[in-house]
């Protein structure tokens, strides 16, 4: 409760970005806070439910976040990149957006068979980059053991797109 606090001070929101009628929660203002980014570092370490050997992030903000948790916790880094980003041979998972679709992609060939992965993302929106990471995980051979956010948008109901998941939220907003 005490971070969650923290990293509500810590969030910018601004309105009508990066569209009119998005309300913008921007993450930029805590990683610039050295005492509050090694703290979300050290409680998404703790906080996994078990073993890692791999932790993806989501292009690009994950990245930031992927990185130093990996580190953390002794395990390696998957970029989960946008399509067209990485050279092949490269998995890909499409998704559907509010208007039109998006893909991600992996290496596959960085994913030993049965790799235990943590996915991390800077926000937990509709659901559908994370679903589509698990997906694209499993595809891979890789057991997805749970997913971390720094923030997740109830409102927006991402959750119900992870049933069965653990899911670790640092701040809830409603
Ligand atoms: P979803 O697929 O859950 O709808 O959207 C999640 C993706 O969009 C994440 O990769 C996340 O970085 C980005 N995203 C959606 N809304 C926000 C937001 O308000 N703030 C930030 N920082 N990222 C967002």
């Amino acid at each position: 409760a005490e971070l969650a606090r923290r990293i509500d001070a810590l969030l910018r929101t601004v309105p009508d970005y990066p569209e009119p009628g998005v309300l913008f929660r921007d993450i930029m203002p805590l990683l610039a806070d050295p005492d509050a980014f090694a703290e979300v570092v050290a409680t998404f370490a703790t906080d996994v439910p078990g073993p890692v050997d791999l932790v993806a992030g989501m292009e690009a903000r994950g990245f930031l976040l992927a990185a130093p948790v990996a580190i953390a916790l002794g395990a390696g880094v998957v970029p989960v990149r946008k399509a067209g980003k990485l050279p092949g041979p490269v998995a890909t998972q499409s998704y559907a957006l509010e208007y039109g679709s998006a893909a991600v992609e992996i290496q596959p060939s960085t994913i030993p068979d049965g790799a235990r992965v943590l996915v991390i993302d800077d926000v937990l929106a509709t659901g559908g980059t994370a679903a589509a990471t698990v997906e694209l995980l499993e595809t891979c051979g890789a057991t997805v053991v749970g997913l971390a956010f720094l923030v997740e948008l109830e409102a927006l109901g991402g959750r119900a797109m992870l049933p069965g998941r653990f899911v670790d939220s640092l701040l809830t907003l409603p």
